[in-house]
């Protein structure tokens, strides 16, 4: 927390109304009449003028300006610079509830291939995960809900975060006095643009993410000549050996009922062929579902790595550290209910479908965590938008939808390309959980 804590730490006493199948008809309604055609005009100049000028984790300035350039724009109280580059937009609209609305802001370290003529300006950058379309329909719900601002009471928490792909920004933004320079949600909404096709909105209460740790393990050699190994300790063979053991923690120490995914993703050693270097370094990726599972792979990763070094003669135990940790994401299942039901109403019954859970992962859910949030838990509820245009998804390969789901660009890929009819959208989807979530107006 920071010197400009002050005012509003108390939690507002009000909570989130009941939901009835004629509050979830009405929100549903209402948003559908608030959002017809917002994906035209200056809402898609917005999203490509994102796309075309991507930006990485923390170094969000432009973006996070233009972010809140349109917030102010729409009347809302604009704040920059929360956790760094994060913005805060306040819409108070008398009694009623807090409902935070999240778009995350970052890009990420991918080359553009997509051919799309607002394809991204900066060498080596793209909005590869679909920030932009978040952040676009972020912006246009704040605008419906000014517009039909006579439909709902309560205050709009709209924040754009920095830095979720290292897991830094929602803690930064905490830390920086998020719940206490400004009003504590009673519900905090977020959604993401995925490669099911567009039209479709994916639910699921409870576990919908993964846990995912980052471990570093840095192993001490002793370096020489590569023809007298005998006065070396060599670390290419430690990290060899300890690459190779550590895929037996999923295999023999977890049980198969539970989901695990241990990646060891980089390995770094040495300079030429004929020198033993002084160390190496590996980095590993553990993604879990469950805080005991999550525990027990950590502490075989230790120990793992301890035993080698020590079964190598290394001169020092190996440094461990964790360098990034995205907690399970977890949805309230009331929260689910009253956001699913009234975007089925926005929607129709079959757009809204049910996720399995995904072994991705979001630093969302720590603005809801007792343990981060500086009090007790918040609901949320985290869904995903379809993006594929249903032309591709109908020719990509495959019978069902697992098939074409691995067929097509999906997040992360650098021919990632959101039809933008996804903004439309996604847009609804949010205005619409945003008006479950709020007082109906009498
Ligand atoms: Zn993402």
């Amino acid at each position: 927390m920071n010197a400009h804590a002050a005012a509003e730490t108390s939690a507002p006493e009000t909570s989130v109304p009941e939901t009835t199948p004629t509050a979830a008809s009405t929100a549903g309604a209402t948003a559908r009449r608030l959002t017809a055609n917002v994906h035209e005009g200056r809402l898609l100049a917005f999203y490509q003028d994102l796309h075309a000028h991507p930006e990485l984790s923390l170094r969000e300035h432009r973006t996070a300006a233009r972010l809140a350039e349109r917030l102010r724009d729409a009347g809302l109280e604009t704040t920059e610079g929360v956790g760094g580059t994060g913005v805060v937009a306040l819409l108070r609209n008398g009694e009623g509830p807090v409902v935070m609305l999240r778009a995350d802001m970052d890009a990420l370290p991918v080359t553009e291939e997509t051919g799309l003529p607002y394809a991204s300006t900066v060498p080596g950058v793209m909005h590869a995960c679909g920030h932009d379309v978040h952040m676009t329909c972020l912006v246009g719900a704040a605008e419906a809900l000014v517009r039909g601002r006579d439909a709902w009471g309560g205050t709009l928490l709209v924040v754009g975060q920095p830095g979720e792909a290292g897991a830094q920004g929602s803690l930064a933004m905490l830390g920086d006095g998020l719940f206490t320079r400004f009003p504590r949600p009673n519900v905090v909404l977020g959604q993401h643009v995925g490669p099911a096709p567009v039209g479709t909105v994916g639910h699921r209460a409870g576990l919908l993410m993964s846990a995912a740790t980052d471990v570093g393990i840095r192993i001490f050699g002793r370096g020489g000549h590569g023809s007298s190994p005998e006065h070396c300790v060599d670390p290419v063979v430690t990290a060899a050996y300890l690459v190779t053991r550590l895929q037996t923690v999923v295999s023999r120490e977890v049980s198969a009922r539970d989901a695990v995914v241990l990646t060891v993703g980089r390995i770094q050693a040495g300079t030429k062929a004929n020198i033993i270097p002084e160390e190496a370094r590996i980095t590993l990726n553990i993604r879990t579902q469950d805080a005991d599972v999550r525990a027990r792979v950590l502490e075989a990763v230790r120990r793992i790595a301890e035993a080698e070094c020590t079964a190598s003669g290394c001169p020092r135990p190996p440094e461990i550290t964790v360098t990034s940790d995205f907690p399970v994401t977890s949805n309230d299942p009331a929260t689910v209910a009253r956001v699913s039901e009234a975007q089925r109403q926005a929607f129709g019954a079959t757009a809204v479908i049910e996720y399995d859970p995904l072994m991705g992962s979001e630093d969302f859910p720590y603005f809801g965590a007792a343990g981060h949030n500086g009090g007790t838990e918040i609901p949320y509820a985290f869904w995903f938008i379809g993006s594929t245009p249903w032309s591709a998804w109908e020719a990509a390969p495959g019978d069902g939808p697992t098939q074409k789901l691995l067929a097509v660009p999906g997040n992360h890929t650098p021919r990632f390309a959101p039809d933008p009819a996804a903004l439309g959208m996604g847009v609804t989807a949010l205005t619409t959980a945003a008006l479950a979530c709020l007082r109906p107006a009498p």
